[in-house]
C-alpha cells in the first residue's frame, strides 16, 4: 500500500455533495468548467484495477445519479474520464488517490473551442494489423 499520508482525499477539506457508503462527490478545485465533479472511493487506492467491485459500483451509482442530473439541468451531456499517469508528480493538479472526473458538456462548448476543436487531427484510420497488436495483447495471461 503506498503512502497516503499526503493524499489530501484521503483528508478532504472540501466539501462533499453526495456520498454512499464507498465513494463520494464534490467539485475539483481547480476545475474545467462550472460543474466539474471528481469521484472518487474513499479508501486511498492509486491503481483504477484495484477497486473492489463495491467500490466500482458505488462510484458508478454517484457518477450516473450526478451525470443525470446534469444532464436533465445543466446541459446537453457529460465527460467521464479517469486517467492513471503516474508518471506525473503528485500536486495541484494530480494526486495519486484514484479519481473520476465528471463535468457537463454542451455543443461546441468552451472545452470544444479551447482543445477539443484542435484533436479533430489526431484521428487516423485504424491500420488493420493495430488489431492483430492489440488481440494478442488481450490474449497474452502476463497481466
Ligand atoms: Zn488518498
Amino acid at each position: 500500500m503506498a503512502d497516503n499520508g499526503s493524499c489530501p482525499f484521503c483528508k478532504l477539506d472540501v466539501r462533499v455533495l453526495k456520498e454512499n457508503k464507498l465513494a463520494q462527490a464534490f467539485l475539483s478545485n481547480p476545475r474545467k468548467v462550472p460543474g466539474h465533479f471528481l469521484v472518487i472511493p474513499k479508501r486511498h487506492i492509486e491503481k483504477p484495477w484495484e477497486l473492489t467491485k463495491d467500490e466500482l459500483q458505488d462510484i458508478f451509482e454517484l457518477i450516473y445519479f450526478i451525470e443525470k442530473r446534469l444532464v436533465s439541468k445543466l446541459g446537453q451531456g457529460a465527460d467521464i474520464r479517469q486517467n492513471y499517469r503516474p508518471f506525473i508528480n503528485q500536486g495541484k493538479m494530480k494526486v495519486n488517490h484514484v479519481l473520476f472526473h465528471l463535468y457537463p458538456r454542451y455543443n461546441e462548448d468552451y472545452l470544444y473551442q479551447v482543445s477539443e476543436k484542435f484533436e479533430a487531427d489526431l484521428f487516423t484510420e485504424l491500420d488493420p494489423s493495430e488489431n492483430e497488436e492489440f488481440a494478442s495483447l488481450l490474449a497474452d495471461d502476463k497481466s
